[in-house]
């Protein structure tokens, strides 16, 4: 459990909570037996990092995560200035926020950054990742954000949320102090209806996406079991509305096996754990080029400019193909010539190991979910 939290519930997953209650409940369930799902990604460690700059500690950065953290602060620099437009204004980050019912902690949330007057506050969240966020107004972390801050901030007479992603750039929200208690009684609702001792379950891709009671959810692995016995019986469904039913059923299934793999690949950081059969295989080993700058100087001999251009992702399978096409060679011989021209520029990396079936063959005379 996560001391400064309590075991309590937070702003950033609430909008996974308002669609399904049951979620709280069951990921403490989930922690206590040690069967927690998503427990860590390298995407999320990337972005604590990210975070951990961005709120002034001295965190060692790698090139990329240093770009997206400078233009993140600069984004969000650049709104505060615009809102607040001289005015002189305090400035807050990553502060922990609690929300009391009944004389009780209940609920807490952490923003990245909070610049205020005696009337105004402005709550930016910083988004790192590549999937799209909710947009501010319809965020419900940052309807709970908004209030812990006009609660712990009480003259203030409007909260303006961002958030500010390098991607999908800013989206804005205001909260006057009439809508700062509608949410407020929404927020009471929710926290009543997710502590309640029979609080549903309510699958879906969006809640389950990030649940952490993933592996354990009864409810879940129902809803996965209806597509697999209706595709034993018939054909896929063409029409519409059907085939998205069935493709978010799939989402669900997906995200529930990727899961159960990452959860016995966890097991095997124990030396002494076994599965028969199985092992953590090493990673394909992927090539990377350490300067740009220099190979496409060294390529732009060998291919004209416009196809290099039409590989601006620099795809070095892409290059070699254009390079095959020019000097007529075989994939083989065009990747040794790319080394060549590339000498010195190639890099090599292994991708992480992933647990994979070694020895022997699988013996599937059932599935059970
Ligand atoms: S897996 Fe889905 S249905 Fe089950 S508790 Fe989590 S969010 Fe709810």
């Amino acid at each position: 459990m996560d001391d400064e939290r309590k075991g309590l519930p937070t702003a950033s997953p609430w909008a996974s909570y308002e669609l399904c209650a049951g979620k709280f409940q069951l990921e403490q369930e989930a922690n206590r037996i040690g069967q927690s799902a998503h427990v860590s990604s390298p995407e999320a460690d990337s972005g604590t990092r990210i975070h951990a700059w961005l709120a002034g500690e001295k965190i060692e950065l790698t090139e990329s995560e240093a770009t997206t953290a400078a233009n993140l602060k600069e984004r969000g620099d650049w709104q505060v200035e615009r809102i607040f437009e001289g005015q002189e204004y305090k400035q807050l980050r990553e502060k922990r926020l609690w929300l009391n019912l009944d004389g009780k902690p209940a609920l807490s949330g952490r923003f990245d950054v909070v610049s205020y007057t005696n009337d105004l506050a402005l709550v930016q969240d910083y988004k790192c990742g590549f999937r799209e966020p909710d947009p501010a107004e319809q965020n419900a972390q940052l309807k709970v954000l908004a209030v812990l801050i006009a609660l712990n901030l009480p003259t203030v007479k409007e909260v303006i949320v961002q958030i500010v992603s390098g991607p999908y750039g800013i989206t804005e929200a205001r909260y006057s102090l009439s809508e700062l208690s509608a949410a407020y009684e929404e927020i009471a609702r929710t926290l009543k209806a997710i502590n309640a001792p029979d609080a549903p379950f309510s699958p879906s891709p969006e809640a389950c996406r990030h649940c952490g009671a993933k592996l354990i959810c009864q409810a879940l692995k129902d809803t996965v079991i209806g597509p697999l016995t209706r595709l034993q019986m018939s054909a896929l469904p063409a029409d519409g509305p059907r085939a998205a039913k069935l493709l978010d059923e799939v989402e669900i299934m997906a995200g529930l096996l990727k899961e159960i793999k990452k959860f016995y690949a966890g097991k095997f950081e124990d030396p002494t754990y076994t599965i028969p059969g199985y092992a953590m295989a090493p990673g394909a080993t992927v090539r990377e080029v350490t300067n740009w700058h220099v190979a496409r100087k060294r390529l732009e001999e060998f291919i004209d400019e416009k196809e290099l251009a039409a590989s601006e992702t620099y795809s070095l399978g892409d290059i070699e193909k254009a390079l095959g096409r020019k000097l007529k060679l075989k994939a083989k011989e065009a990747k040794v010539r790319l080394n060549e021209i590339l000498a010195g520029l190639i890099e090599e990396k292994q991708n992480s190991p992933s647990l994979r079936r070694v020895r022997g063959e699988a013996k599937l005379a059932s599935l059970e979910v």
